[in-house]
């Protein structure tokens, strides 16, 4: 190669960063004997060095030499016809080595001037045609290159079209077309801007161009979102033009070498007779599906076929390719690794692995470990779908349809009728708990994705979308404003939690599937799995499902949502109440067979596997009414409700989270404590005498001191004189419960680092109310990610491996598992991956939780 250019054929063994993503793909078609048109790239560090210095030493001479390279190539003059010849023409366009798609600039039909035209009207003895693709150049040319805007463009042609009465372009003749591009050379003159009609000077000012494109607005938002570095520059493609424009026997498509939704195998595409690529972008005539080709061109049809075959060999991933046909003659024009859906993802990864195209350990990596619980489930349709009305944070995948409910009561009562429900509410509390296990879909105004809606939503599998902002919920009045559009109580929507998108009324949806699939890659992934997965489970049921999913065991099993049925709440409310010992054992008694029986339902269902069992963590006004509510009541004259406002006022908190809950409770409510504990020993006993093999653990929340730890294990030691001891353990969610894990390890048998209170303390966010603005802050550029859905390696990571390290070297015994929802998210697994010895994760992301720590494994 020159110092910065170089000849298609001649590109062997150049890097994307160089070639840019357009020219890596064209040279490897080259190379693997595909018809390309000739062409050459100039790379990247040209455009480098011209964003830096504003010139390119030495770079326009060897464009010349490249240029009459290609002339020898084509057998054409650039710009000039001569006889028979027509002119070559050729295409400038941009191509970064990362795609960003549509992101820069093309200028087609360039080195045409005024006698050119006249050439090529000549040589393809189509006037029309050659005054056309000079209109064309003129319109890109004078938008990129001059600056002028596109719509002064349109609204010429729009205004021809008018005085002629023409319905499109097609019915224009070449002599309108001419007076048009004579309209357009007329106005850039008079803008100062005019068309050079010397095709090397439209050649420099095209690469200038494209260089300076790097830094549109456009491109600039675009690499800020995805996180593009913004030192790569583009590489520039100048290639001989083809023309899909020539006639019925020419045209333009794309195509994918598999079907980009589902991932079937097969050629799946558009074409569309007689036009110009862009035509196809513009959406100017609607073009038709490719396999019409089979019929009028069978032979273009198989060619493609085969050139698919070739590309998948050649890049071994489902190819998104574009070409054009110039009078029967096929030619390629870009080839680029295929969007694809989650679904199409895993098909086609497997599908290729087991064609032997990929090895299976490949299929395994290219499959994104966090869509995998989404694919199980149905999905909104959003071809075919309306407008959404809300959007919201997508809290746990999968579409509902179902009609709106404001309070548990309503969803018992739709649910009764076998009617589905969306259970609508400002933000959820375990209260809500009956009424989210009978909805089909939860929606929230606010509370962010660990928030109490976000993580029971994932752990029951039902679909969720919370801290939609423009959404006001009046429960009281059973209606709630989404923006200027009301929602009352029976009113239907509809929701996708794996878009945060909201309808009003009926949508269609699409089926999950490809589980054969999945179940495929999975089996492939497992041997490379040394970290552990287990669920986030607290009802038989989902521990039933996270064993389907290949859970390990249960490493957070809540306890707080036993104490929420019907039947129980009053006990529960009794027990806060008691003021005699009595009162308090009664209580105590009745939650324990509760407990017992909850207990023996997830320990058979995890039968022979690992059981980690919390005990009662939330403060204890959450089991009362909320307050407003009790005020009301009590007005009334309601005695109950008077004496629970009394103790609610006394437990109120200014900030309950940080208040008295977790082991502060369990410590001073020490009966609490024994009651759980006893009830799991209990039904571990009751189970090994059925014959079963119970293997529960134990863990205490919100520890911040040794001491804390110390009273608790004395605690559960008093009870295992008893029954004998089980694996006793902490959780790790405060800042401080790391920095003494040296101190706290000796202790205890296990950490399990609960992630969501440890990012909310250590960031000073509140899980439930981050939501608001955290989304923004994204946006913005302030954090990389929400730390609450993904783990903050730098900081809260930083205390999660001191901990770790700590710990280990206090106890190296101890066991070390995570189980906030980080512990189902791909990339804080793979962090945790050489850390921990397991993870944990609600059920449906137990699936995720195993492809994220195999493929860290690899
Ligand atoms: C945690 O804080 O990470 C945790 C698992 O506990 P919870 O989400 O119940 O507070
Ligand atoms: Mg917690």
């Amino acid at each position: 190669m020159g110092a910065y250019t170089v000849l298609l054929a001649e590109a062997r063994g150049l890097s994307r960063e160089v070639l840019g993503g357009k020219g890596y793909g064209l040279a490897a078609m080259a190379q693997a004997g595909l018809p390309v048109p000739p062409a050459f790239v100039i790379a990247t560090e040209a455009c480098r060095r011209f964003l830096r210095e504003g010139e390119v030493p030495g770079l326009w001479e060897e464009v010349r030499a490249k240029m009459a390279a290609l002339e020898g190539l084509t057998g054409k003059r650039f710009g000039r016809g001569e006889g028979a010849t027509p002119p070559l023409l050729v295409s400038v366009r941009s191509g970064a080595p990362v795609s960003m798609p549509g992101m820069m600039d093309t200028i087609l039909n360039l080195g045409l001037t005024l006698e050119g035209v006249e050439a090529l009207a000549r040589a393809t003895a189509n006037p029309r045609f050659a005054w056309d693709s000079f209109r064309r150049l003129l319109a890109m040319y004078g938008e990129v290159v001059l600056g002028e805007g596109a719509e002064v463009f349109e609204a010429g042609l729009a205004a021809l079209k008018d005085r002629r009465g023409a319905g499109t372009d097609a019915e224009l003749a070449p002599e309108d077309l001419e007076e048009l591009s004579f309209q357009y050379l007329r106005h850039l003159e008079a803008r100062g801007t005019p068309f050079p009609l010397d095709p090397w000077a439209q050649l420099e000012g095209a690469i200038r161009a494209v260089f300076r494109s790097w830094q549109n607005p456009r491109a600039r938002t675009y690499r800020r979102i995805y996180g593009i570095p913004e030192d790569l520059g583009t590489a520039v493609v100048i290639q001989a033009m083809v023309f899909g424009n020539l006639g019925e026997d020419s045209g333009t498509g794309v195509a994918f070498t598999r079907n980009p939704a589902t991932g079937e195998r097969g050629l799946y595409g558009e074409y569309l007779r007689n036009a110009q690529g862009e035509d196809v972008v513009a959406g100017i005539r609607t073009p038709e599906p490719l396999e019409r080709l089979r019929d009028y061109a069978p032979e273009l049809y198989r060619e493609l076929h085969e050139v698919a075959g070739l590309l998948e060999r050649h890049f071994r991933d489902m190819q998104d390719f574009e070409f054009t046909v110039e009078r029967g003659r096929l030619f390629l024009l870009q080839t680029r690794s295929g969007k694809r859906t989650a679904k199409a993802a895993v098909r086609i990864a497997v599908e290729m692995a087991e064609e032997g195209l990929i090895p299976k350990e490949e299929a395994v990596l290219r499959v994104e470990a966090n869509v995998l619980p989404g694919l199980l489930r149905p999905a909104v349709d959003r071809d075919r779908a309306p407008e959404p009305i809300l959007k919201g944070l997508p809290a746990s995948p999968g579409a509902a349809v179902g009609h709106a409910v404001f309070s548990n009561e309503a969803a018992e009562r739709f649910n009764a009728q076998g009617l589905p429900a969306i259970l609508v509410r400002p933000e959820t509390t375990p209260e809500d708990i009956t009424g989210m296990y009978l909805s089909q879909g939860i929606l929230t105004a606010k509370g962010g994705l660990t928030s109490h809606a976000a993580v029971v939503a994932r752990g029951l599998g039902v679909p969720a979308v919370v801290g939609a902002e423009a959404l006001r919920v009046l429960p009281h009045e059973g209606r709630a404003l989404a923006g200027g559009v009301e929602v009352r109580e029976g009113d239907l929507l509809a929701l996708d939690g794996s878009t945060g998108e909201v309808y009003l009324g009926p949508v269609p949806l699409v089926e999950g599937g490809e589980e054969e699939a999945l179940r495929r890659l999975l089996a492939w992934a497992e041997p490379h799995r040394r970290l552990g997965v287990r669920a986030n489970a607290d009802t038989p049921e989902d521990a039933r499902r996270a064993r389907e999913f290949g859970a390990e065991g249960i490493g957070l099993c809540r306890t707080e949502h036993m104490f929420f049925g019907e039947e129980r709440l009053p006990w529960v409310r009794r027990l806060i109440l008691a003021k005699t010992e009595e009162e308090e054992r009664e209580a105590l008694e009745r939650l324990f067979a509760y407990q017992k029986e909850d207990f023996k339902g997830i320990l058979g269902a995890m039968d022979g596997l690992p059981v980690t069992v919390r005990l009662l963590d939330p403060p204890l006004h959450e089991f009362l009414p909320p307050l407003e509510a009790l005020r009301a009541q009590a007005e009334t004259g309601d005695e109950e409700a008077e004496v629970l406002l009394e103790r609610a006022k006394a437990l109120e908190e200014q900030n309950p989270m940080l208040g008295f809950r977790g082991i502060r409770l369990l410590l001073l409510r020490p009966n609490i404590f024994r009651m759980q504990l006893r009830a799991l020993l209990e039904a571990a006993k009751e189970l090994r005498e059925e014959g079963l093999d119970p293997r529960p653990e134990v863990m205490v929340p919100l520890v911040a001191d040794p001491k804390e730890v110390e009273r608790a294990k004395a605690l559960a030691e008093e009870v295992f004189q008893e029954y004998g001891p089980i694996p006793f353990g902490t959780m790790i969610e405060t800042p401080r419960a790391a920095l003494l894990a040296a101190e706290i390890a000796p202790l205890v048998d296990f950490f399990s680092f609960g992630t969501n209170d440890l990012t909310q303390m250590a960031f000073g966010l509140s899980r439930d109310d981050a939501g608001r603005f955290l989304p923004r802050y994204v946006e913005e550029g302030l954090f990389p990610f929400d730390p609450t859905e993904r783990l903050d390696e730098k900081g809260v990571g930083r205390l999660l491996r001191l901990a770790v390290e700590e710990g280990r070297r206090a106890n190296p015994r101890l066991k070390l598992g995570l189980c906030g929802e980080h512990g189902g998210e791909a990339r804080s697994v793979g962090f945790v991956a050489d850390l921990l010895d397991y993870t944990s994760a609600s059920p449906f992301r137990v699936l995720t939780a195993r492809l994220a720590a195999a493929q860290a494994g690899m």
